[in-house]
C-alpha cells in the first residue's frame, strides 16, 4: 500500500507530471527540502522517546526501591541501577510469566500496593548468586568470619 502512491510516478503521464510540477515549484521544493534535515529530526525524536520511557521506568524503579528500603538486602548496595526484584519464594520463572518482569512486574507490584510477601530489593550481584536456591558469597563470607570468631 505504502509503494502504489509511488507506481504513478514510474508511469510516462505521471514522470512528465512529477517534472513539470518540479519546474514550476522548483524553488518552494528546494526551499522545503533544505529547512529539513531528516536525521536530525529523526535523532530529536529518538531523543525525546528514549528520554520519555527512561524517565517513566526510572521514576517507578525509584519509587519501587524506596517501597522495598532502598538497598540489597544482603549486601546494601544502594545504586539504583544495580538493584533488582528478588522473588524471596524462588518462584521467580513463574512469577515473571504472571506479572512480567522489568517495568512490567515494577507497575503490577505498584498497583497492588507494594506487597512485602514473597518480595525483596537484590542488588544484581546478590541476584545473580542466589539463583537455584543458593546462598550470596556476602552471606557465607559474613558466616565464615562469624564461625572463625568463634
Ligand atoms: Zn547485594
Ligand atoms: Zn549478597
Amino acid at each position: 500500500m505504502a509503494c502504489y502512491g509511488n507506481r504513478y510516478y514510474q508511469t510516462p503521464k505521471g514522470k512528465a507530471w512529477h517534472e513539470q510540477y518540479y519546474v514550476k515549484n522548483r524553488s518552494k521544493i528546494n526551499k522545503k527540502r533544505l529547512g529539513r534535515n531528516r536525521k536530525d529530526e529523526h535523532l530529536k525524536y529518538k531523543e525525546k522517546r528514549n528520554k520519555c520511557n527512561r524517565d517513566w521506568s526510572h521514576d517507578l524503579k525509584q519509587e519501587w526501591a524506596n517501597a522495598y528500603g532502598g538497598k540489597c538486602s544482603c549486601c546494601g548496595e544502594s545504586i539504583l541501577e544495580f538493584l533488582t526484584v528478588e522473588h524471596t519464594n524462588h518462584n521467580g520463572k513463574e512469577d515473571r510469566a504472571a506479572r512480567g518482569f522489568g517495568p512490567k512486574l515494577l507497575a503490577t507490584l505498584r498497583k497492588e500496593g507494594w506487597p512485602k510477601e514473597g518480595y525483596d530489593i537484590f542488588c544484581m550481584n546478590c541476584n545473580w548468586a542466589t539463583r537455584n536456591k543458593k546462598v550470596c558469597p556476602h552471606r557465607r563470607i559474613s558466616l565464615d568470619i562469624l564461625t572463625g570468631e568463634k
